[in-house]
């Protein structure tokens, strides 16, 4: 039987998005993680939500405009229709 050892502390970091298994963060380069008062705190679900109305902003634009988005920062995708078709 093999004894998994759980270090204490990495019990009392946030859920957040960017939070590795090991207790790093992903996102800033930074030794420690600052906890939920952190400025890119993000959870999982508000990410995903976030996601959602990014996805519901850009198809409500009209066509024209979505193509010049998709064009100048997308290579000429348009990955919110895929988002929103995913939900
Ligand atoms: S709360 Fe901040 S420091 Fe901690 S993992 Fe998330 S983004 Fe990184």
């Amino acid at each position: 039987m093999k004894i998994v050892k759980i270090d204490d502390n990495l019990l009392h970091l946030p859920d957040c998005l960017y939070l590795t298994e090991r207790g790093k963060c992903e996102k800033l380069s930074i030794e420690d993680c600052q906890g939920e008062k952190c400025s890119f705190f993000q959870t999982p679900t508000e990410n995903a939500l976030q996601k959602q109305r990014w996805a519901e902003q850009l198809s409500s634009l009209d066509d024209c405009l979505q193509k010049k988005i998709a064009k100048k920062y997308y290579a000429g995708s348009m990955p919110w229709k895929e988002e929103a078709q995913n939900r």
